[in-house]
């Protein structure tokens, strides 16, 4: 790769032409890491190298690339400590690298396992013509760009990567500017593992390096922001290519009246503070029944109290530094501007600093739509808390947004909380429990609204969606005469 240069001294001073930046380290605040960004010719070069090597990893057939999957995941493995220390560098937090890099190499048999199974040609009469079979197969696209943010790095590198990967595709990963330590282990996993590298690049660059991506392969599957997405789509429809998007949320929660308190606000705590709110599916608004309003909002502000920074020790605690500095004046805003129209803080609310930038789990009431913290993608542990007084008026506050990632039910019977699930306007619900979309991945689900575009990225379709369709005919009985519709000259 060569685009990784060892640990810089703060002062450094960074050349622009040289398409270099410094890198914040979370936990201690300093510019500790230098990257440079690949420019467009390098893009483009690699792609061509990439492109040449897809179609020997294609005719491999899915149980060579299996094996060659599993390979990779021994790599990996051989070089766990040194991926997850430079993880640790790149968030600030060490038990969640350890578990990102875990479940990248637990995917791979995971998907193998789908792969396998959805990957088999299929063979059926055609409905009218009976002597002739159809046999429909597909093509994989040659080259996948998977264009990846800074929240979880290695999980979501790979997310579409492996699949794309199982399906025949040759991939260029290129995670986000802010995270970029951990591209250079793996990266030289992938020159470890044989044909690998010929078929799999990854290198961390800026929006512009993102950009060139765009322009060069084939399908374009990007996680990241709202922003962002509209200028891939849009780059996309340019390059006539499809574009598989991930985007943001704004996930809701609502608690009805015969919900069990104590299991709801240790799901809802857990799935908004998880990775300190900097999770697409985190819970960012919670409703819930104005019988049961102040008890919730008493156990979930005793819990959230107990909940502790890791701000002494990084080895204990259970959250870790905002990992972009930016967001943390996003968060500070969201809380403002919500305190200005009268919402009450009961824990959390404040930023503080000490080298990183950490904000304890807040619990925030007295809140509406109007304010930036129920409307927009706050991503921090926050969580505004509203009464509702029906089920129409829950179901109406939880889609009132523009995101549709995904959401949460509880009640007192399943029946009652699928009922007011299947009008929730998101791809993934989660019934008597939250966040369970971010340990459970063999569900199909759609993002919904401005949330995403494309096909599921989770079950058979997260393979499926990387092959174009192929349908052989082959006739087996007579051809159809000339003048097939009877007319005579
Ligand atoms: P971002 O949109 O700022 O950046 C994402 C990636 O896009 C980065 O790698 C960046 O370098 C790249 N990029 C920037 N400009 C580009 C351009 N013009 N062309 C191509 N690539 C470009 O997002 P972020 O701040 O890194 O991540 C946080 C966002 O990601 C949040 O909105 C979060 O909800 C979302 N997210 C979604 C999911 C999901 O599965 N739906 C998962 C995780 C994060």
């Amino acid at each position: 790769m060569g685009a990784h240069l060892p640990v810089a001294p703060k002062e450094m001073e960074v050349d622009r032409m040289a398409n270099t930046h410094q890198v914040r380290n979370p936990f201690t605040g300093e510019m500790d890491y230098i990257l440079r960004s690949a420019p467009a010719d390098e893009v483009k070069a690699s792609i061509a190298r990439l492109r040449a090597g897809q179609p020997a990893w294609a005719a491999l057939g899915v149980k060579k690339r299996i094996d060659v999957l599993k390979l990779w995941a021994s790599a990996l493995k051989d070089r766990e400590s040194e991926i997850i220390a430079a993880l640790s560098a790149d968030t600030g937090r060490r038990a969640i690298a350890k578990s990102e890099v875990d479940g990248v190499i637990a995917s791979i048999d995971r998907w193998a396992t789908v792969a396998e199974a959805v990957l088999k040609p299929a063979s059926k009469p055609a409905s009218a013509f009976p002597d002739v079979e159809i046999i429909t197969d597909g093509d994989p696209f040659p080259v996948v760009g998977a264009i990846s943010p800074w929240n979880f790095p290695i999980l979501l590198s790979f997310v579409d990567s492996t699949p794309a990967l199982l399906a025949g595709s040759a991939v260029y990963i290129k995670p986000s500017e802010v995270t970029p330590r951990f591209a250079k282990p793996v990266a030289e996993a992938i020159e470890a593992t044989p044909h690998l590298r010929d078929i799999l690049h990854i290198e961390p660059g800026d929006g512009a390096t993102g950009a060139a991506l765009v322009e060069n392969v084939d399908v374009v599957a990007f996680t990241g922001s709202v922003a962002t997405g509209r200028k891939v789509a849009a780059a996309a429809a340019k390059a006539f290519i499809p574009a598989f998007l991930e985007l943001g949320g704004k996930d809701p929660s609502i608690v009805l009246a015969g919900a069990d308190i104590d299991r709801a606000t240790t799901a809802i705590l857990r799935a908004s503070v998880v990775a300190t709110g900097q999770a697409c599916q985190s819970l960012e608004r919670l409703y819930v029944s104005e019988e049961i309003f102040d008890d919730f909002v008493e156990a979930l502000v005793a819990k959230a109290r107990a909940t502790t920074l890791t701000i002494d020790d990084p080895d204990s605690g259970i959250i870790g530094p905002l990992i972009f500095e930016k967001q943390a004046e996003i968060i500070a805003e969201h809380i403002a501007d919500a305190r200005s129209k009268g919402a009450n803080i009961l824990s959390g609310g404040e930023i503080r600093r000490d080298g990183g930038v950490w904000i304890a789990p807040t619990i925030v009431t007295n809140v509406n739509h109007t304010m930036r913290l129920l409307s927009e993608e706050t991503f921090g542990p926050v969580m505004p808390v509203m009464p509702f007084k029906t089920i129409d008026e829950a179901v109406a506050l939880a889609n009132d947004t523009r995101y549709g990632l995904s959401a949460s039910v509880f009640a007192a019977s399943v029946e009652e909380a699928l009922a007011v699930g299947r009008r929730i306007d998101a791809g993934g619900v989660s019934i008597n429990d939250a966040g369970l979309t971010s340990f459970i991945f063999d569900g199909e689900k759609s993002a919904y609204k401005q949330s995403g575009m494309g096909p599921s990225r989770m079950g058979p379709s997260g393979v499926t969606r990387f092959l174009r369709r192929k349908s052989y005919y082959i006739n087996r009985g007579d051809v159809m005469p000339i003048h097939i519709f009877g007319e005579r000259p």
